[in-house]
């Protein structure tokens, strides 16, 4: 007879069920996996054999098959051991067909029969309960990932026999432990703390109304990773739907380890040097990268010169289109990747260039070489860049604005943003576009430039509550490009 139990499998960040059928036929003993399974689905084999034994099972002596379908996706990762365990118990008749009907099962089992927490419960939940899964069985170690879920009926066990146990309504099924988001916005650090640079600040505060790359340049000490760091403070919560699947992201990336559970927006700061695959993702088990784990918060990178060229540019197309396609075993995954960059770097390889301080030793040479480093396709893309002085004696009095109050000017713009979505164009007054055309002249600004520039005019317009581009806020948003 053939045993047919539920499990999950998932593919970038998105989960899909798996029918794991289990067959017992006379014939030598074996045991074989098919339907594309990968190195450690196929392990499963001797996790599965010695998990029933030492949980007081007997092992089949018979050709054992388990078919894990639909057959062209690709199946990854450990969670399919308790439902090819449980589908075993079932063809040899310890448990009754009616036991595991309609039931998804989800953990790796130790050799000792306690069930480990597996990577990605949250998006194979989620898809779960899209499917209409009645009920679901979910290791111990990812309750929290449960938690979240309130739609479908779920049990958290801790080993194959309390599994057993709870299926044949010997044991009560457990329901995890309601979680809910951290409502409570809070950062690293407020604004307030950050003394003097009001330029910065301004920049910063322009960057956040509307999701513009910044680039902070300046010498070492001015305070530009302070400044980053407060930028997660500046931007609105997450919604609760974008909330969800910054929480999938986590989920999948870092399995039974803490789950995100915040509103507040993702910061990463990844070192300079982060692989390829550690910045977009990728690996034989693919993981999502730096990218996708900053979706929908900053991605910054400090001593943006110190990474290697070729990891700045695998940055550009994500950045772009929100999204990173990425091709494995001839599958391809999809990552989100929509992030706001931040870059920051020092003037010159000494870091002293423009200061009063230091004297900047750097040859010319070294100073075009260094500049070339950090220009090109990226910061293409890049459309605040903004100078950071060295801090003055006058500037430790000062204090900034906290950040409570700069994020309640930056939803502002971002409400009034969403508002004018319906316009195609957005108004743009006539004394604005003249001192646009005098800059294209003077400047000889590319195309791409020009657009960069409509588009911050347009949010400072908006921070002002205008709901048209005037000549100050284009004269403005001029200011925000360094000649490099
Ligand atoms: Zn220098």
């Amino acid at each position: 007879m053939i045993a047919r139990v539920k499990a999950a499998t998932v593919l970038g960040i998105e989960g899909f069920l798996v029918d794991v059928e289990v067959d017992l036929s006379r014939g030598l003993p074996g045991f074989d996996i098919v339907g594309l399974p990968d190195v450690v689905v196929r392990e499963s084999r001797q996790r599965v054999r010695a998990a029933l034994k030492n949980s007081g099972f007997s092992f089949p002596l018979q050709r054992l098959t388990v078919n894990l379908a639909p057959g062209d996706l690709r199946k990854m990762g450990s969670a399919f051991d308790l439902a090819i365990a449980l589908g075993i118990l079932v063809a040899c008749g310890v448990l009754e067909p009616e036991h595991i009907d309609g039931i998804l099962a989800l953990g790796e089992l130790s050799l000792d029969g306690t069930l480990r927490g597996v990577p990605g419960v949250l998006p194979m939940i989620r898809a779960a309960e899209r499917d209409g899964v009645s009920r679901i069985l979910v290791p111990v170690e990812n309750e929290e990932a449960a938690g979240l879920i309130t739609g479908v009926k779920i049990g958290i066990v801790s080993h194959l026999r309390d599994a057993v146990a709870v299926l044949e309504g010997r044991k009560e099924f457990v329901h995890p432990k309601p979680v809910h988001f951290d409502l409570e916005q809070k950062a690293d650090t407020d604004l307030s703390e950050v003394r003097g640079q009001h330029a910065a600040k301004r920049a910063l505060e322009i960057a956040a109304a509307g999701r513009h790359n910044l680039l902070l340049l300046g010498p070492p000490g001015c305070g530009k990773t302070l400044l980053a760091r407060c930028l997660p403070g500046i931007l609105p919560p997450l919604s609760q739907d974008e909330a969800l699947e910054v929480a999938e992201i986590y989920s999948v990336a870092t399995g039974q380890a803490q789950l995100r559970l915040s509103l507040n927006r993702p910061f990463r700061s990844p070192h300079h040097s982060s692989t390829i695959a550690g910045m977009i993702g990728g690996g034989a088990q693919p993981l999502p990268g730096e990218v996708t784990l900053a979706h929908q918060g900053v991605l910054f990178l400090d001593e943006a010169t110190e990474f290697p060229r070729s990891v700045l540019d695998v940055l550009r197309q994500p950045l772009e289109d929100g999204v990173i396609s990425l091709v494995r075993h001839g599958y391809s995954i999809a990552y989100p990747s929509s992030c706001q960059l931040v870059l920051a770097a020092n003037p010159c390889p000494c870091g002293f260039l423009g200061s009063k301080v230091k004297e900047c030793v750097c040859s010319g040479r070294e100073l075009s070489s260094y500049r070339r480093r950090l220009s090109g396709p990226l910061l293409d893309r890049v459309e605040l860049q903004v100078w950071m002085g060295a801090l003055e004696a006058s500037d430790y009095a000062t204090f900034g604005e906290p950040s409570h109050v700069v994020r309640k000017r930056v939803r502002g713009a971002w409400r009034q943003n969403s508002a004018a979505v319906s316009k195609t164009e957005q108004t743009i007054s006539k004394n604005a576009i003249a001192v646009l055309e005098a800059a294209i002249e003077r400047f000889q600004l590319s195309a791409r430039a020009v657009s960069r520039i409509r588009r911050v005019a347009w949010t400072i317009a908006r921070l002002d509550g205008r709901d048209s581009t005037q000549a100050a806020h284009m004269a403005e948003a001029l200011t925000y490009r360094l000649a490099l």
